[in-house]
């Protein structure tokens, strides 16, 4: 089927939820996607920071085909054998004494937000139920999530939000402190901002949040659903920040492309979930759950971790380098394959004119161009970009 046809078609049956970009990829291999017309591209998107091992990787494509052919699902009536695994991996692998699965990056923040809000319940009673986050932040599309999203854009249209939410500057301690109440229950944050616009959480911050989260008994809750899985150069980014949270939730990179979220806890904050507190039909099931352990065991078994850091590195420097020539750039900023340019003019022109020239990069927060390819992106394919990135930089001058 030609492009300009299935365009026609989606937008005669497709709800109009997206501004897409005018192609259709129809395969993937490593970092590059091919259009129906067999035009090549360089993925420097990689379904937003989902495919963190690119695309038709052989462990991941066999991992799934052998699940498929075995079991697909079963419900969470039963045990299954990927399920626990894969919990069991990512408990030896983190802070967390125990997961929860789900689907996607908002159904394991809207389980973060319920197993906040009963810890406190139950401790406290039902006063302290408030969770603060932050301006500019993202968190997803359910009703919970986007009140928590600190962002107006998200939110306007859906009112009446759900009540028990507060918002404070992101990397100031100060507002944070003042906001705290005995109403709250948590705080929620990224390590890195991801959608509103790649910024980095400072250490000194995070550590103050900490103490203060400690101190108070406020639940510190990390959204990773971007920055995990190996995205800023640690398998979690907290990893790297000095500080632990008491829950986490994942999603995007955890299943290599193939949809699961999860939320992780410390023992005695996920004490708060009993039999009937929360369910997810599909979540973690088993077929998710062979492809999130299929990448967990790439991830830490291979050299990937260390290649995608070096290669966030010099990603990191290229851009920096971009922002010393042209005025254009206001700032390049990041952590790991995780980096963003934000530039002084709109970027949609600037991503049109990559993907004329056969790379993927995405727009965030209008001007912000965001680079989030697979972890095993090369050198040489990092150069190809930063050069391009050059030339279209140079004609929006
Ligand atoms: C993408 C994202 C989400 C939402 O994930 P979905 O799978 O789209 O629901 C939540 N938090 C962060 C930090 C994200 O980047």
């Amino acid at each position: 089927m030609p492009t300009d046809v299935l365009r026609q078609d989606a937008e005669q049956y497709l709800m109009n939820t997206y501004a897409r970009v005018p192609i259709s990829i129809a395969r993937g291999r490593g970092c590059r996607v091919y259009d129906l017309e067999g035009r090549e591209y360089l993925d420097f998107v990689a379904g937003i920071a989902v495919n963190v091992l690119g695309h038709s990787h052989p462990d991941l494509v066999t991992a799934v085909q052998r699940q498929v052919q075995q079991l697909i699902h079963t419900s969470n009536l039963y045990y299954t054998e990927p399920q626990v695994e894969l919990a069991r991996r990512l408990v030896e692998r983190s802070f967390a004494h125990k997961v929860f699965f789900c689907n996607s990056g908002a159904e394991a923040n809207e389980a973060a937000i319920k197993l906040a809000r009963r810890y406190a319940h139950d401790k406290y009673g039902p006063d302290r139920y408030e969770v603060i986050s932050m301006l500019q932040s993202f968190h997803g599309r359910t009703l919970a999530t986007l009140t928590a999203t600190g962002q107006e854009k998200v939110q306007k249209g859906f009112e009446p939000l759900p009540s028990g939410f507060a918002y404070v500057p992101f990397n100031n301690f100060e507002a944070l402190e003042q906001a705290v109440s005995e109403k709250t229950a948590a705080v929620l944050l990224e390590p890195v901002q991801g959608e509103g616009g790649v910024r980095v959480a400072d250490r000194t911050y995070l550590a103050q949040v900490r103490d203060l989260c400690r101190q108070r008994d406020i639940l510190l809750i990390f959204d990773e659903v971007q920055t995990g899985m190996g995205r800023t150069g640690t398998l979690f980014a907290y990893e790297q920040m000095g500080v632990e949270p008491d829950i986490m939730t994942l999603a995007k990179g955890l299943g290599g492309g193939v949809p699961i979220g999860a939320c992780l806890a410390i023992d005695s904050v996920a004490a708060a979930f009993v039999p009937g507190a929360h369910a997810s039909t599909f979540g973690g099931n088993p077929l998710a759950c062979s492809a999130a352990l299929a990448v967990l065991r790439v991830l830490l078994e291979g050299r990937i971790l260390e290649h995608g850091r070096r290669m966030g590195e010099h990603l990191g420097k290229g851009l920096q380098d971009l922002k010393e020539r042209f005025p254009n750039v206001k700032e390049a900023r990041g952590l790991g394959l995780l980096q963003g340019l934000e530039l002084t003019v709109d970027g949609k022109p600037l991503v049109a004119d990559c993907l004329a020239r056969g790379f993927l990069i995405n727009c965030t927060v209008d001007r912000v161009l965001r680079f989030v390819p697979p972890l095993i992106v090369t050198q040489r394919e990092i150069d190809r970009l930063l050069d391009t990135l050059a030339q279209v930089l140079h004609k929006h001058v």
